[in-house]
């Protein structure tokens, strides 16, 4: 296998909170004018510290509900994430619209669940050799391993939106992107108001670990759940240079909006941790940054 480095990249529930209570007239204006005013939505809302107001470039990203590309979270006023069901016939509409995007299968959860996984690039490629055929770097981002921590499933179909729709393409000239909008997707609908007492939203959220009452995040070296073998088979085949595996931090409050860590210096690769710590750590910093966020880099822990 190739070496490839991984990051890890936690969303704060802030980022979810700062767009839910937008009215529905709001809704239908351009994103850039949407007011923020404190969330009283969640069935946790009363226990949690009061949501501060934020406002930054990011919500450009977000499309009105009545767009004909909005995601069922858009759709839905932020408040909610799509089931299963429902994430994968959007997702199934978006790849038959577009010669960028195909559909891969990973494997069946224990559930019987499949876990899919989105293939983009200028090529179109439907193989992992024709993907290697265009000599570009591929970035593998998953989504749901907790699946109670969700944003960035919903953060992935805007992009795939973007990339097939919108203005996002050119992306595609410099990178392949492989994206996995659940990982967990028996958890993913083991689905509650009350799975995460501390953290707020979406309004209903998957589970922490698998049906088999496995935490994913702690496979991968044992890799004892069929979910993680079907990764790490993905992982093989199609030889990521680059894998995010995107968190959300639980209902955490830090004074950082963005949270995001990788390989420490003394783990398996030195030269990894070189390029994430000089070249990833700066440029991420900097774009968010300038999005109006407050990245914070912290290390690889236990979540
Ligand atoms: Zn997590």
């Amino acid at each position: 296998m190739r070496r490839f480095l991984l990051a890890s990249l936690w969303v704060s529930p802030l980022l979810f909170c700062v767009t839910a209570s937008a009215t529905t007239e709001q809704q239908a204006q351009p994103s850039s004018l949407i007011s923020i005013t404190p969330a009283n939505t969640f069935i946790n809302d009363s226990i949690l510290p009061q949501i501060q107001s934020w406002s930054g470039a990011s919500e450009t990203l977000l499309m009105a509900a009545d767009q004909p590309w909005a995601t069922p979270f858009e759709q839905q006023g932020y408040l909610s994430t799509p089931n299963y069901d429902d994430t994968m016939a959007w997702l199934d509409k978006l790849v038959d619209s577009s010669d960028l995007l195909h559909k891969v299968n990973l494997g069946k959860s224990p559930q019987g669940r499949d876990i899919w996984m989105i293939v983009a690039s200028s090529e179109g490629a439907e193989t992992a050799t024709a993907l290697s055929n265009n000599d570009k770097a591929t970035v593998l981002v998953q989504a749901g391993i907790h699946s109670g921590e969700i944003d960035g499933k919903d953060a992935g179909m805007m992009l795939l939106r973007d990339i097939s729709h919108g203005n996002k393409r050119a992306l595609l000239e410099n990178v392949n992107f492989l994206f996995i909008p659940i990982l967990s997707v028996d958890a993913h609908e083991r689905s509650s108001e009350y799975n995460r007492v501390n953290q707020r939203g979406p309004i209903n959220m998957g589970w922490r670990t698998t049906a088999n009452n496995l935490n994913l995040n702690r496979d991968y070296a044992k890799a004892d759940a069929l979910e993680m073998q079907h990764l790490i088979r993905a992982i093989n085949i199609w030889q990521p240079d680059l894998y995010i595996d995107v968190h959300v931090t639980d209902g955490i409050d830090y004074q950082y909006d963005v949270t995001f860590g990788y390989n420490v210096k003394q783990g398996y690769s030195p030269s990894s941790f070189t390029w994430l710590e000089t070249i990833y750590r700066p440029a991420i910093e900097a774009v968010l940054t300038e999005q109006g966020h407050i990245p914070g880099a912290i290390s690889v822990c236990d979540r």
